[in-house]
């Protein structure tokens, strides 16, 4: 079974952000602090990936609509209560759902078809790599 490299902490199995201008340093939930996935979660982590890709589209094409009173999407921003910015991700969100249920629709044989072309032609996730990983990426050259 392959294994493949954790896309959320590149392969560390340790999650990493500046606070304060220290770095800060978590486990990787995405992996259980190992590194790597296996080929399901790698799977589906390209469908989230895909899903995610034609929700923004839909969010920018419907940032261009505007009804017949002349509302668009900043009017309908301001009227919730969110920053521009703010709303977009929420309206992402609210197509990832949509998108998400109809995908639900699509037959097993479209669905295996669409990860075997995210799986072959994609890149940003498949890493595919072997055993010996780990241990060259923990291991770090100390200079004394
Ligand atoms: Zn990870």
């Amino acid at each position: 079974m392959h294994k493949y490299k954790c896309p959320n902490c590149q392969g560390t199995g340790k999650q990493v952000w500046e606070e304060d201008f220290k770095k800060q340093f978590d486990v990787c939930y995405h992996c259980s602090n190992t590194g790597v996935i296996d080929h399901e979660t790698m799977e589906n982590d390209l469908l989230n990936q895909l899903v995610n890709v034609i929700a923004v589209k839909m969010s920018e094409l419907s940032k261009k609509e505007v009804n017949e009173n002349g509302e668009g999407f900043e009017f309908f921003a301001a009227e919730s209560g969110l920053s521009d910015r703010e709303y977009f991700i929420h309206d992402v969100w609210k197509n990832e759902k949509s998108v998400i249920k109809e995908l639900t629709f699509l037959s097993p044989q479209f669905i295996n078809a669409l990860k075997s072309l995210l799986t072959t032609k994609i890149q940003p996730i498949k890493k595919e790599f072997k055993e010996e990983f780990k241990e060259e990426s923990v291991s770090e050259d100390i200079p004394f």
